[in-house]
């Protein structure tokens, strides 16, 4: 398997996209600590993910230093070391460019990207001492997301907090490839999780976002999962600083493309 014997921290975990990700990780023969802050849903998934292999839920929120901090020292203690880390914990606040309060501005920022950070440096820390020792290197992995390019007025901390996770990735990827880890990113479109569970009860919502989704389906969280393998693997070895866009076409698109009604 792929990633037999890694350890994985996955932030964001306990649901989402994050969840499906551990779940391809364990597949794939990792041990996966699952980092956020719902307690509940992290217990859950840790037992439905030990059914099959080893998993463990660590609570972290991912704006709090000390979380982190007791993120990587939890990890360590748990399974001896750390290889890949994925920075998936995101919320959404939406509100009017004119509306919004600079506290939303503040928390979105601090959990979508200072958290990225603050992980990333963390276990960069564990990895690069590592790499000094002869060890090997590791690998990073940022959600990102289309709205990183692309923008949506009602989404402005969103957006923004996107935009600088692809730069974080990029400063990242530079900074660490002297010690050969790799920093990248995924950026999705429109993936079917609690976020967006809303649009199965909003025909127009859904339309809207299909009018913007050439292959005409909202995507799965197992499909990101797929690429979050691909670049923790070997596979991906030469990829760094680099952001994958899964999408079902929506960033070549310019205008919209005819969606069906539905009965
Ligand atoms: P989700 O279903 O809401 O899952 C996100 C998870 O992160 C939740 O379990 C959430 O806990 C947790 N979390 C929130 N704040 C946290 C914090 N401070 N520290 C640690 N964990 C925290 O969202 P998702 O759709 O899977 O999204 C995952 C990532 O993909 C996000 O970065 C998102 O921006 C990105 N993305 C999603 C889509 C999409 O269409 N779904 C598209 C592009 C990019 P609570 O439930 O308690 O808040």
């Amino acid at each position: 398997m792929s990633l037999e014997n890694k350890v994985a921290i996955v932030t964001g975990a306990a649901g989402g996209i994050g969840l499906a990700i551990a779940r391809r990780f364990v597949a794939d023969g990792a041990r996966v600590v699952i980092a956020d802050v719902d307690e509940a849903k992290g217990e859950a998934a840790e037992a439905e993910l030990r059914e099959t292999g080893e998993a463990t839920y660590i609570h972290c929120d991912v704006s709090e230093k000390l979380d982190v901090r007791n993120l990587v020292a939890g990890t360590l203690d748990a399974y001896g070391d750390i290889d890949i880390l994925v920075n998936n914990a995101g919320i959404v606040v939406g509100a009017d460019f004119l509306d919004l309060e600079e506290a939303d501005f503040d928390r979105v920022l601090s959990i979508n990207l200072k958290g990225a950070f603050l992980c990333s440096q963390a276990v960069a820390r564990h990895l690069v001492e590592r790499v000094k020792q002869g060890g090997p290197a590791g690998s990073i992995i940022n959600m990102s997301s289309v709205n990183a390019v692309l923008a949506i007025a009602n989404q402005v901390p969103y957006s923004v907090s996107k935009g600088g996770m692809n730069q974080l990735t990029k400063v990242g990827a530079l900074s660490l490839a002297p010690y050969g880890i790799r920093v990248n990113a995924i950026g999705p479109g429109s993936i079917m999780t609690e976020l967006l569970a809303s649009v199965n009860s909003d025909p127009a919502a859904k339309a809207k976002i299909l009018s913007r989704t050439p292959m005409g389906r909202i995507g799965e969280p197992h499909e990101i999962a797929g690429i979050a393998a691909f670049l923790a693997s070997d596979d991906a070895s030469y990829i760094t600083g680099q952001t994958i866009y899964a999408d079902g076409g929506r960033m070549p698109l310019n205008y919209t493309v005819p969606v069906p009604e539905e009965d």
